[in-house]
């Protein structure tokens, strides 16, 4: 049977962390401050917000709450953006995506200043991972890598697949295990023979957005499984992309979901607003 690689355990850990720096930050007279902003009020990005405001809470450091409505213009978010920017109290800017259709978000994300980008979106951020320079790390794949190293989880020289490019999380995903030194093959909705590029994989990372789609016979015999699907099934409860039923016999280690992946994504956005005071 699988080692469960516990992602609840390994992200309380990194906000602790974030904790004692955040405190730290704080005797030197130093405060986080951390903006966040949603549109419109649909139901899943009102609970992601509210989690991240809690994580804040948590970390011990400040969050301001933007809460505008569907009908607000991209000239208003714009402004609001800009003033963001320019606010030396502000460290971080997290605009929750998607966006509604009439509002362009690639040109939202281009708004903000790089050095407030915590989510690690912004092209400039994305470009500096791409050629090793540092920058903010889209932070699901960032805490993927961590989840992988605080399990003890050998990355170098290792044979990677990773299904799915996205922009979020395929591809960030594939230049993290290139910089970790694995051997990087990334699948998709249009690679041939998925099983047998997948039964390659020492680690596969799954993020195809396909509930359960991946079983047993996409799995080699010992390899380290991710799974960053989050999806309801039919009786309401969360699931991934991978059939864990199916694939913890055959795994070596595995994420479970709920409590693997998902929890990551919040502790590393709390990592990289505390970090986003030493670039202010
Ligand atoms: P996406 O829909 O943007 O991308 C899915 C990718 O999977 C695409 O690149 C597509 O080419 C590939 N794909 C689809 N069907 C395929 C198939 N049959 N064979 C091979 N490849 C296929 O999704 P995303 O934003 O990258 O998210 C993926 C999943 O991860 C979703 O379930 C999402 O909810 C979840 N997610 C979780 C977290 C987290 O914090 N745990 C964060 C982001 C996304």
């Amino acid at each position: 049977m699988a080692q469960i690689i516990d992602g609840k355990m390994i992200s309380t850990m990194i906000k602790d962390e974030c904790r004692n720096k955040a405190e730290a930050l704080k005797e030197q007279g130093r405060e986080v401050c951390l903006a966040v902003i949603q549109v419109g009020c649909d139901p899943a990005s009102s609970v992601y917000v509210n989690n991240k405001k809690k994580a804040c809470a948590y970390i011990g450091i400040n969050s301001l709450s933007y809460e505008l409505k569907e009908e607000t213009t991209q000239e208003e978010l714009m402004k609001l953006i800009n003033e963001l920017n320019g606010r030396k109290d502000v460290n971080g800017i997290l605009v929750q995506l998607p966006l509604p259709g009439h509002i362009d978000e690639n040109a939202i994300i281009k708004a903000i200043d790089p050095k407030k980008d915590v989510d690690g979106f912004h092209p400039q951020s994305v470009g500096a991972l791409c050629i090793g320079q540092p920058g903010f790390v889209s932070c699901t794949p960032a805490g993927i890598i961590e989840l992988l190293k605080r399990s003890g989880v050998t990355i170098c020289g290792k044979r990677c697949v990773i299904i799915g490019r996205s922009n979020i999380v395929g591809k960030p995903m594939a230049l993290l295990m290139l910089r970790e030194n694995a051997t990087v093959t990334v699948a998709h909705s249009r690679t041939e023979n998925l099983r047998e590029v997948c039964r390659q994989a020492d680690i596969l990372i799954v993020a195809m957005g396909k509930p359960r789609y991946i079983d047993a016979s996409y799995v080699k015999e010992g390899a380290v499984v991710i799974d960053v699907g989050i999806h309801r099934n039919e009786d309401n409860k969360l699931c991934g992309d991978v059939d864990f039923e199916s694939v913890s016999p055959v795994a070596s280690a595995i994420t479970p979901v709920p409590g693997g992946v998902g929890p990551m994504t919040i502790a590393m956005l709390m990592k990289n607003c505390v970090e986003s005071i030493e670039l202010q």
